[in-house]
């Protein structure tokens, strides 16, 4: 093994033998999509749609969408870029949504749990999503937010085939369904593990709150052994799982997530070389070594140390 970053990365997402774990980017804006294009990012693993409707006080028509769509789209022509659908609610208030006061939002009504109430919100969104796939030339696939059973990712995988999109995906966010991933898997056609809120719900810890930062950790190995489950299930299925929360920016446990089964990782512009560059300098097997090391590890501190020495 090599340290971590001490190898040029030539943009392509793989291990120094060759197993390929793409390194995509988030994006919300246009310029958060150049900014990545021009980083290198393979493609992008989570744009985040709900920027577009921040301001609206009326639900953007569908032309509007397809158009905001588009502007992200376009400098991924024949990229992989996975768009989320509509992640309301919790720290997304959305005023067209005419949001209920919740004494839990966190809990609440968010993410998916929207569209149960409104499929019409979510059909029109896919809607505009097809036309700008198609205009963009972007190669699109759709996930939601916040699923936590594998009845809810079929139900959603439904409507996203029936507005003719290929591929349907769902985030692993609620501890729920990274703990029945291989049900949740056999739903859709790809996973996608959003750390913030996956360790949020796990530690029960406010992810906007410094007071309890530490729980949050993403080398808290409560959390590693849930993202190793997803892993698991990924191989067992032959289906993508990648991780799209602030976890994966982060060189070294970018090689343990590897190592964990995870298929791409997908992080803010900024990181993208300095993951390419850290994935390149180990083998799969360096990266299986660190994995085990730091799932077994008592301790986030532990985890750290142990993915280091393996
Ligand atoms: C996540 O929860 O890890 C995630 C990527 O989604 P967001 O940060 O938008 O909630
Ligand atoms: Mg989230």
């Amino acid at each position: 093994a090599t340290a971590g970053g001490a190898v040029e990365w030539d943009g392509t997402g793989r291990t120094s033998d060759g197993h390929m774990v793409k390194v995509l980017a988030n994006v919300g804006a246009p310029a958060d999509a150049r900014a990545a294009a021009e980083a290198g990012a393979e493609g992008v693993g989570l744009f985040r749609t709900e920027f577009s409707y921040l301001d609206a006080d009326d639900e953007p028509s569908v032309e509007q969408q397809r158009a905001a769509y588009v502007a992200v789209l376009e400098p991924f022509r024949g990229k992989p870029v996975i768009v989320r659908t509509l992640d309301a609610g919790a720290d997304k208030p959305l005023a067209f949504l005419d949001p209920d006061v919740e004494p839990n939002p966190a809990l609440g009504v968010r993410g998916v749990r929207v569209a149960f109430d409104r499929p019409g919100v979510l059909d029109r969104q896919l809607e505009a999503i097809a036309g700008a796939a198609a205009e963009s030339g972007a190669d699109v696939s759709v996930m939601a937010p916040m699923v936590a059973t594998a009845e809810e990712a079929a139900w959603f995988a439904e409507r996203v085939r029936a507005a003719g999109i290929a591929r349907a995906g769902v985030m692993i966010e609620v501890p729920a369904a990274a703990l029945t991933a291989r049900e949740v898997l056999d739903a859709v056609d790809f996973v996608s593990i959003g750390t913030n809120d996956l360790a949020q719900y796990t530690f029960a810890a406010d992810r906007q709150l410094g007071a309890v930062a530490k729980l949050n950790d993403p080398w808290q190995p409560g959390l590693l052994r849930l993202i190793a489950l997803v892993g698991e299930a990924a191989k067992a299925t032959g289906k993508p799982a990648g991780v799209c929360g602030e976890a994966a920016a982060d060189p070294r446990l970018a090689r343990v997530l590897a190592g964990l089964g995870v298929t791409s990782l997908s992080m803010n512009a900024a990181s993208v070389r300095a993951v390419g560059a850290s994935l390149a300098g180990a083998s799969l097997a360096d990266c299986e070594r660190a994995a085990q090391a730091a799932v077994a590890a008592p301790t986030a501190a532990d985890a750290r140390t142990a993915a280091k020495g393996a």
